[in-house]
């Protein structure tokens, strides 16, 4: 750092302490960047906005994904987790996703110490105004208070703050979050360069005191008896853990939401921004599947030594008297204090077909985006992209290439790959069904398919390293160990293991593919194998239980990775290709693909198009690469 107190010096300036914010720096910092966090209170920063809850089904793979580049989500919600599950631990490995439930307070400080700890790394409190640019790049960010902060490059996360708008019933409030004043400078700075903003909505639940509600009379969800940690640094989960509790609307509460559907900004008019479709809120989920009596809500505890219960599946904006009562005509919540109302809020969005893939502003050099500000939702999807941003941001800095990720190798491919292609038309959330190779992409293989990359582009610490190792070098011993281990069809039958009786020995690999037969199983035949630790078995099974797919698609990855070895000329005259239509050359003019992989990618594109497409990217072939450095 240097310069006078009014102009200060970094490599990298990350804007917003949220989850974008943090990893962005965190991820920055680790690669040896001189990089400062501004956020307007660095009291708040990993504040969780609406459900203190980590992970779940595609989110908690992207935790994974981070923690494999070393990334710090994992770790901190393994220190405030007070309830882990693992979800659809009953179906294949693919689709299984580990989630947390947090303390709110426990994850904030967890956070902020996080950061502390993070060498190289300034905090500074104060609200970013405006970025000053020098020859079409990026060169500082201003802060309100006058100062300057000069940078190599800049990463924008401000989430919801962008020109930010509350409503709870016809009441408005310009805010980022409840209690927090949003930001206008900055919209107005990115309206004068060009960029194209949208604006979106999205809603939260009432808080409700815990004294006041009649949890005995509820369904109680323990969470897993051996929690499961996100990061593989967590030797162990050591904070208490607590159950939620299961209740449900009633009839009654519809006849409320109903009664006073008039007074809903929802539905009157006032709200103009497209909220997350697979997230309604409770007057939706009544107006929209009206033969429906009932929806379930859980009731999750905000913290351990916090009374405040979060009743998760009944965000709303109707206005605080509906709330009161419609609250109280639900199952347990009789007599429930609120102590905060639900509300919703709308915001300006920058659409995500202005970024490259490595979340560069295409019309500002130096300039990452990343977060609720690129139209996603949700703490894991804003972290991912944090990781991204700050990475290729101190990248950037130090003048080095840009790193990207593939739908091949990761959900973070898979994101970056939607959001730069397809843009969003309502806040985008990760699910595992965005991803074409889920069996390659679980949340048990992160590290095998990401560490390696991290390790080469600097992000990745000697602990990580040291642990990654180790656990290759375990994988690698169990492989082994169940390749020669092998049995007679007899021998097999004799332990209540049916196979054909054909004479063929199976080894303990081709016997963990059988749906019925466990490692557990095998362990009764072969004690050794009793001594593989659970993770790394986890890994060897679905493995096994994958693999025929698994070779298949494979070959499907390499015939991907063809596409995308198939680069386009950035500066493409998209108009002057004979034969493409208006329509989609101004599209490709936009996206401006980097890949015909990514161009194929692109809406309304056709085969005739992509055939025009692939002569011009003949001459731009280059090997091809999961993930390029
Ligand atoms: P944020 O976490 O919002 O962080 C933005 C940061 O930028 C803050 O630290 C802020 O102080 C800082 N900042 C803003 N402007 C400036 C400035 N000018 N100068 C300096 N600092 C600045 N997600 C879900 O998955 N499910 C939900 O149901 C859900 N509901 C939500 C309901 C509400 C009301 C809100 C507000 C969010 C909700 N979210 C939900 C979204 C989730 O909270 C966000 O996706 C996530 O927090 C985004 O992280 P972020 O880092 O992009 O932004």
């Amino acid at each position: 750092m240097s310069g006078s107190p009014m102009s200060l010096s970094f490599d990298v300036v990350v804007i917003g302490g949220g989850h974008a914010g943090c990893e962005a720096a965190a991820a920055a910092a680790r690669t040896g960047a001189r990089t400062a966090l501004v956020s307007q209170n660095l009291a708040t920063i990993g504040t969780m906005s609406c459900n203190p809850a980590i992970g779940g089904l595609g989110k908690g793979h992207l935790v994974r994904e981070i923690d494999a580049l070393d990334g710090i989500m994992g770790r901190v919600a393994d220190r405030a987790g007070i309830q882990f599950r693992v979800l659809n631990r009953r179906k294949g490995p693919a689709v299984r996703g580990p989630r947390a439930q947090a303390d709110r307070k426990l994850y904030r400080q967890a956070m902020q110490e996080a950061l502390s700890l993070q060498p190289g790394l300034t905090l500074i409190a104060g609200e970013v105004f405006g970025l000053e640019i020098a020859g079409e790049r990026v060169a500082a960010v201003t802060l309100a208070d006058g100062r300057r902060l000069a940078c190599g490059a800049a990463v924008l996360t401000t989430g919801t703050f962008l020109r930010g708008l509350i409503h709870i019933g016809d009441e408005r409030v310009p805010a980022g979050r409840i209690g927090e004043a949003p930001s206008h400078g900055l919209a107005a700075a990115l309206e004068s360069r060009g960029f194209v903003l949208g604006r979106l909505k999205t809603g939260t639940p009432p808080r409700l005191d815990g004294h006041t509600l009649h949890l005995d009379r509820l369904d109680r969800q323990p969470g897993d008896a051996e929690p499961e940690p996100f990061s593989s640094l967590t030797a162990r989960i050591e904070t208490e853990q607590r159950d939620c509790f299961i209740t449900r609307t009633t009839a009654e509460t519809h006849a409320i939401i109903r009664g006073d559907l008039h007074r809903a900004p929802l539905f009157s008019g006032a709200i103009t921004g497209r909220g997350p479709r697979y997230c309604p809120s409770i007057e939706d989920k009544v107006t929209r599947f009206a033969d429906r009596d009932s929806h379930q809500i859980f009731l999750e505890p905000e913290g351990l030594d916090d009374p405040t219960f979060y009743p998760n599946g009944i965000s709303t904006s109707l206005p605080r008297d509906t709330q009161d009562r419609l609250v109280r005509s639900i199952p347990g919540c009789e007599a429930a204090v609120i102590t905060q109302h639900g509300y919703a809020i709308e915001y300006d969005f920058v659409d995500p077909r202005e970024l490259t893939p490595a979340l560069e502003a295409k019309r500002l050099a130096g300039l990452y985006l990343a977060g609720q500000i690129n139209g996603t939702t949700g703490y894991e999807e804003a972290a991912a992209q944090g990781l991204v941003a700050g990475l290729n941001a101190a990248r950037r800095a130090g003048g080095s290439d840009a790193v990207t990720f593939s739908r091949q190798d990761s959900y973070i491919g898979v994101m970056v790959d939607d959001l730069v292609t397809r843009g969003v038309t309502e806040p985008y959330r990760m699910f595992t069904s965005r991803a074409e190779y889920r069996l390659t992409l679980r949340a048990d293989n992160a590290d095998q398919r990401l560490t390696r990359k991290g390790l080469a582009w600097g992000c990745v610490g000697p602990e990580r390293a040291a642990a990654f190792a180790a656990k290759r070098h375990a994988l690698e011993q169990a492989r082994g160990l169940v390749d020669r281990l092998s049995a007679t069809p007899q021998q097999l039958a004799l332990r209540g293991i049916p196979v054909a009786q054909d004479g063929v020995r199976r080894s303990a690999f081709a016997l963990l593919s059988y749906p019925a037969v466990d490692s557990e199983t095998l362990a009764g035949i072969w004690p050794e194998l009793a001594g593989i630790a659970p993770s790394v078995m986890a890994q060897v099974e679905a493995d096994a239980k994958y693999a025929v797919y698994l070779d298949r698609q494979d070959a499907e990855i390499a015939r991907a990775q063809d596409d995308e070895g198939v680069r386009l000329a950035v500066d493409l005259d998209y108009r002057g290709l004979p034969g493409l239509s208006r329509e989609l050359a101004d599209k490709l003019g936009t996206i401006r693909p980097e890949t015909l992989g990514q161009a194929q990618r692109i809406e309304g594109m056709t085969p005739a198009a992509l055939t025009l497409l692939i002569a011009k990217g003949r001459a731009g072939r280059k090997a091809p690469a999961g993930l390029r450095a």
